[in-house]
């Protein structure tokens, strides 16, 4: 098969083995769509640790082609998307039976093993989530950041008081309507790019989509004593933050990670959630060196990959 793959610093499209199904509780799924997200592009570019070499990609939707013997519910050609991180199956976490992104030394597709830029994958059975017949495979393939997203509704907000969402961008506006399709409405997304500035003590919680340091001393700073910041982004690097003003303010800090894959699949079927107009164009996984260059310069749409080729020679 074909496969995007990072080995000694560059990546190529490239012949790569098959994976098939290793061990008795892995399904192989046949990659129809894969979302191009940010983590994809430090992979490439080499500023996230990856392991060498390595399939690239964790956002994905395709068709199951094999179970290994010991996988009960699921059957080749299942329509499928998958949560991307592997537990290690040891830990304190894993031991009592942990959702496997919460898992201590957990191993991300696409960055610790291989991942979903390629023609076929294969992941443990266990992330994987079958998507219904109405959601077509770029929503399918889109799961992942709403699951991610779905964590903020989780994270204690109260809709009667005074908040905004920090950040601009793809992200944000995604949060943005998750949290009205919860319920928590109108809720204003803070872009520091256009200018501006948060007022001083004058908020009761902030949902984070963009962690720099200068983003987490503003918000710090704007937030009421006794506020609330949920922390969002999984920033490639660690971000300072003014420790002594959280324990003055009294802040709480709530990590959000993921909420249910479930949800996030019946929110895009059921079109209570309208992302169309947040995707760009569906790229061939060939062309991935000027698609990689082109988000990196602007990611403001979730772009795709696709491995199907048309007459024309563009992605069906
Ligand atoms: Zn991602
Ligand atoms: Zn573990």
């Amino acid at each position: 098969m074909k496969a995007l793959v990072k080995e000694s610093g560059r990546v190529r499209w490239i012949d790569h083995q098959r994976p098939g199904v290793g061990s008795s509780t892995d399904v192989e799924v046949q990659v129809i769509r894969a979302g191009i997200c940010r983590t994809d592009l430090y992979v490439a570019r080499g500023l996230l640790k990856s392991a060498d070499p390595v399939v690239l990609g964790h956002e994905f939707s395709g068709v199951i082609t094999a179970v290994g013997e010991d996988v009960e519910e699921l059957t080749v050609g299942d329509r499928v998307t998958a949560s991307p991180f592997v537990g290690c199956g040891r830990c304190v976490a894993c031991s009592v039976g942990e959702a496997p992104y919460r898992c201590l030394k957990p191993k991300m597709i696409g960055v610790d093993v291989d991942g979903a830029f390629a023609e076929y994958c294969v992941v443990p059975a266990s992330l994987i989530y079958r998507i219904p017949d109405s959601l077509g495979f770029e929503k399918g393939a889109y799961v992942e950041p709403v699951a991610a997203s779905l964590a903020v509704v989780e994270a204690g907000i109260d809709p009667s008081q005074r908040g905004l969402i920090y950040g601009g961008g793809r992200i944000a506006e995604l949060t943005r309507r998750i949290l009205s399709a919860h319920g928590i409405e109108d809720l204003a997304v803070f872009d520091p790019d256009e200018g501006g500035r948060l007022e001083e003590c004058s908020l009761d919680f902030i949902v984070e989509t963009r962690a720099t340091e200068r983003a987490m001393a503003d918000m710090i700073d704007a937030l009421k004593p006794g506020g609330l910041l949920v922390l969002k982004s999984r920033p490639r690097r660690d971000v300072s933050i003014e420790f002594r003003e959280v324990v003055r303010k009294e802040l709480r800090l709530q990590g959000a990670h993921y909420g249910s894959f479930d949800e996030a699949i019946e929110l895009l079927a059921s079109e209570r959630l309208e992302v169309a107009d947040l995707f760009g164009a569906t790229h061939h996984m060939s062309e991935y060196a000027g698609v990689i260059d082109r988000l990196w310069r602007d990611e403001s749409k979730k772009h795709f990959f696709s491995t199907e080729v048309t007459a024309a020679g563009g992605a069906r």
